[in-house]
């Protein structure tokens, strides 16, 4: 029997936690939710029902994902909110466990089950979905905020508040509507992910609470999304899982084994999103360098990425999370060929020493890595990079930290990121001996960030005098005096900023516009900008 949505719609309040792969999931759980009825809001204490989408990729977002359950837990106990929902990562690992140390829990959905999202909050999914896209006014409401710190490898930074009220730029919108005639994705896999079941990589048996099946759920360009970002600024998440054996992580075991989302589903979505005003484009996955190879295609990525740069208005298109071992040739040349295909690699190396590599079960060596750099800057000449790096994992010795020290002076990446080790329940690495001290890893870690600061400080300093194309994002949170933007080489929310200053000849700036602009200034990590002209 088919439920009906209550006569009065509730009222819910969505937290997104971690990386940019989790906020997309947030933002189809989101669509569905608006889709079925709910009015959403930024306001906690006015949400009837409050879904906390977690992350639990390491220790800090693991912590930060509890405090913020009993956070939200509070506005349970004190009458103002009737139901509390735990959504992601850290249902998939302690399932439940959440329930039963936190009552006030009323739900959990794991990462394969968004669609029940809607059952959870005792809604029924919309019968008539209307045909074209529903931009939500300004008197909606979106998320309550996204997450601190997301992590190492392919997991990034994707720091601050989403706000639907007030920032100018900020236009949550849902898209699409059109729920007929969809096919449900075919569940494919890569013969790597296959052997890796079969040598227990997946295995979920023995965590508490986690059910045994892994996820397999993907989402497709008629499922709604509700966007968060930035109106002119949207990802498209492109594949689900890993089959990668890194040791030092658990996300294969959350996230299920590699799959890719259907290439003309990417690039209808990436035309939906453009029709709606959308100019940049970030294809994220937990390994974008896979695409497609679960479906036989060769050189996936770059075939997409080249299909995607033709649609008209897409003025910025970019990918992160490349695994070192998968540049192309074909994928470089690609990047180099399409204007509007960002100058930028992201490329997580997670360490430089061999032996460590080894142990990450990653492979690879300092030197190796050079030569991919050295083959990456050949290719698209200007080519920002950006890379991620563990420190302290078990058996690191000094000589280790001594290589990927030198590695770092040497390969002198635009960004650069530095995430302490911490034991997973679940990886491989756990199980570790010859375990590096909390202290030593957090000194370790101060020194890389201390050296990779004059060498950040050094690359900034070469763009004093350049003229480059800025995408203006609005009044900086910091003084009203300042407006932030980025240019090609800043990926949205993870890289140092680009103040403006200057306004030029212009009266105003509009956010979500594009203007050249002379680099006048460079810090540690951000720099300054005069408006020169625009918008383009
Ligand atoms: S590539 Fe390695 S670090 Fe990244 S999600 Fe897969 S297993 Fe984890």
């Amino acid at each position: 029997m088919t439920k009906l949505s209550p006569p009065t719609a509730p009222t819910v309040g969505f937290i997104s936690l971690g990386c940019p792969k989790n906020l997309v999931d947030s933002e189809v759980m989101m669509g569905l939710l608006d889709r079925a009825g709910a009015r959403l809001t930024s306001h906690p204490e006015e949400a009837e029902i409050l879904i906390v989408n977690t992350c639990s990729f390491i220790d800090t977002a693991k912590q930060e994902s509890v405090d913020t359950i009993l956070e939200m837990a509070r506005h349970k106990t004190s009458g103002s909110a009737k139901k509390l929902i735990v959504a992601g990562c850290l249902v998939e690992r302690y399932r439940d466990e959440i329930q039963k140390s936190i009552p006030e829990v009323d739900a959990v959905i794991g990462t394969g089950e968004l669609e029940s999202i809607l059952e959870a909050a005792g809604l029924a999914p919309s019968p008539a979905a209307p045909a074209l896209f529903n931009i939500l006014t300004s008197s909606s409401h979106a998320a309550v905020h996204a997450g601190k710190e997301s992590l190492s490898g392919t997991h990034k930074a994707a720091k601050g508040k989403i706000n639907s009220e007030g920032d100018g730029g900020f236009n949550p919108r849902i898209l699409p509507a059109e729920a007929s005639g969809a096919l449900a994705p075919e569940i494919t896999s890569r013969a790597e992910g296959n052997l890796r079941e079969q040598q227990g990589r997946f295995r979920r048996d023995d965590w508490q609470g986690a059910t045994h099946l892994l996820p397999t759920y993907l989402y497709d360009e008629t499922t709604p999304r509700f966007l968060t970002t930035p109106r002119s600024s949207a990802y498209i998440k492109i594949a689900e899982g890993c089959d990668h054996p890194c040791s030092f992580c658990v996300i294969p075991n959350l996230r299920g084994k590699f799959r890719s989302r259907r290439f003309e589903s990417v690039v209808a979505e990436a035309e939906q999103l453009v029709a709606r005003g959308v100019s940049e484009i970030t294809l994220i996955g937990q390994d974008t360098t896979c695409y497609g190879e679960d479906f036989g295609l060769k050189d996936g990525l770059a075939e997409l990425l080249d299909s995607l740069a033709r649609i008209p208005n897409l003025r910025w298109l970019r990918f992160l999370y490349a695994y070192p071992n998968r540049i192309t040739g074909k994928l470089l040349d690609t990047i180099a060929r399409h204007d509007n295909i960002c100058k930028y690699l992201d490329l997580p190396l997670q360490h430089a020493a061999p032996a460590v590599l080894k142990r990450m079960k990653r492979g690879g060596s300092a030197e190796i890595f050079l030569k991919t750099l050295e083959k990456v800057r050949a290719a698209v000449p200007g080519i920002v990079l950006r890379t991620t790096f563990i420190t302290g994992f078990p058996g690191e010795s000094i000589g280790d930290f001594d290589i990927l020290s030198d590695f770092i002076k040497e390969a002198k990446f635009d960004w650069l990121g530095v995430f302490n080790y911490s034991d997973e329940e679940g990886s491989g690495a756990i199980s570790l001996g010859r375990k590096v001290p909390r202290r030593t890893i957090e000194s370790r870690k101060r020194r890389l960030m201390k050296l990779q600061q004059s060498i950040s400080k050094r690359a900034k300093q070469q763009w004093v005098g350049r003229e480059l194309v800025l995408l203006a994002e609005g009044e900086s949170e910091e003084t009203p005096l300042l407006w932030e933007a980025r240019t090609q080489f800043h990926a949205p929310e993870i890289d140092g900023k680009v103040y403006i200053n200057d306004f030029g000849a212009l009266e105003a700036l509009e956010p979500g516009r594009f203007y050249k602009a002379a680099i006048t200034e460079a810090h540690d990590y951000d720099i300054i900008a005069r408006v020169v002209s625009g918008p383009l």
